[in-house]
């Protein structure tokens, strides 16, 4: 079936093992908690949040799509993992008992499936550390570009295909400290800036902005940086 065909099944599989552990700010989730503050501010400066459709594509176990729901958007996630969906809803179910307005909707659906069913359909459309799992990353920005509305914003972010990501985020995070576990990223499927630019480009969108996105993983900080060798933030904009 077309519409599930950019994916790679042991990609799902290796999400949903640590789907269980997704909200431990300790676990193998650990980075992605880290960076998500800053993550969700970058979407901030760009869209006004409060009351925005926001698509959080490859949501996980939706630490982005809580945080955009907190600063007042109706969030869709969607994932082609079952067990993060799960996971998310689990979590969601959880944080509603504090803040009951919180507006997500999670499905188990791919990129192509939302962009079919809704296209146009949102003022920003999120993609986190998606984009270096997909086999094919020129479909899934296709797909990311008809979900947003004109004058809507695609922030994607993602690892750059640098020896410095290869000695961060592979090296260092899945053999060194074991952080991650190995096999996670794939150096050859990492994206350059410029080429994710590029797909960007021609799918119809504007790129905007290049941001790095420092990160320390021993004092857990992290912010917006001048250097995107490692891993960085993209936007762009469809034209209105
Ligand atoms: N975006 C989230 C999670 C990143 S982890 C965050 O940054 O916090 C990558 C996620 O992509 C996992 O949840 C995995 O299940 C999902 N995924 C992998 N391949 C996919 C595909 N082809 N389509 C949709 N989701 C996919």
């Amino acid at each position: 079936m077309q519409a599930a065909a950019n994916v790679s099944p042991e990609e799902i599989a290796r999400f949903g093992k640590l789907a269980a552990r997704w909200w431990d700010p300790d676990g193998e989730s650990r980075p992605l908690h880290d960076l998500n503050p800053v993550r969700a501010s970058y979407v901030a400066a760009r869209v006004d949040l409060r009351g925005a459709r926001v698509a959080d594509v490859g949501c996980g176990g939706g630490l982005l799509s809580e945080a955009l729901a907190r600063a007042g958007a109706r969030v869709t996630g969607i994932d082609l993992g079952e067990k993060v969906i799960e996971i998310a809803r689990l979590h969601l179910h959880e944080s509603r008992l504090e803040t009951p307005d919180l507006a997500i909707d999670y499905r188990v659906q791919s990129s192509a499936g939302l962009a079919a069913a809704e296209p146009e359909g949102f003022d920003a459309v999120c993609c986190m550390e998606l984009v270096e799992h997909v086999p094919d990353p020129e479909a899934l920005v296709k797909d990311l570009a008809r979900m947003a509305k004109p004058g809507g914003v695609l922030v994607m972010s993602t690892l750059n295909r640098t020896p410095v990501a290869f000695g961060a985020a592979i090296l260092g995070a899945e053999y060194l400290t074991r952080m991650l576990p190995r096999g996670t990223h794939h150096y050859a499927q990492f994206l350059k800036p410029s080429e994710l630019g590029r797909l960007m480009r021609h799918a119809g969108l504007e790129v905007e902005d290049v941001s790095g996105l420092g990160y320390n993983p021993i004092n857990r900080k992290a912010w917006l940086s001048r250097i995107t060798a490692v891993n960085y933030l993209i936007s762009a904009r469809k034209p209105a």
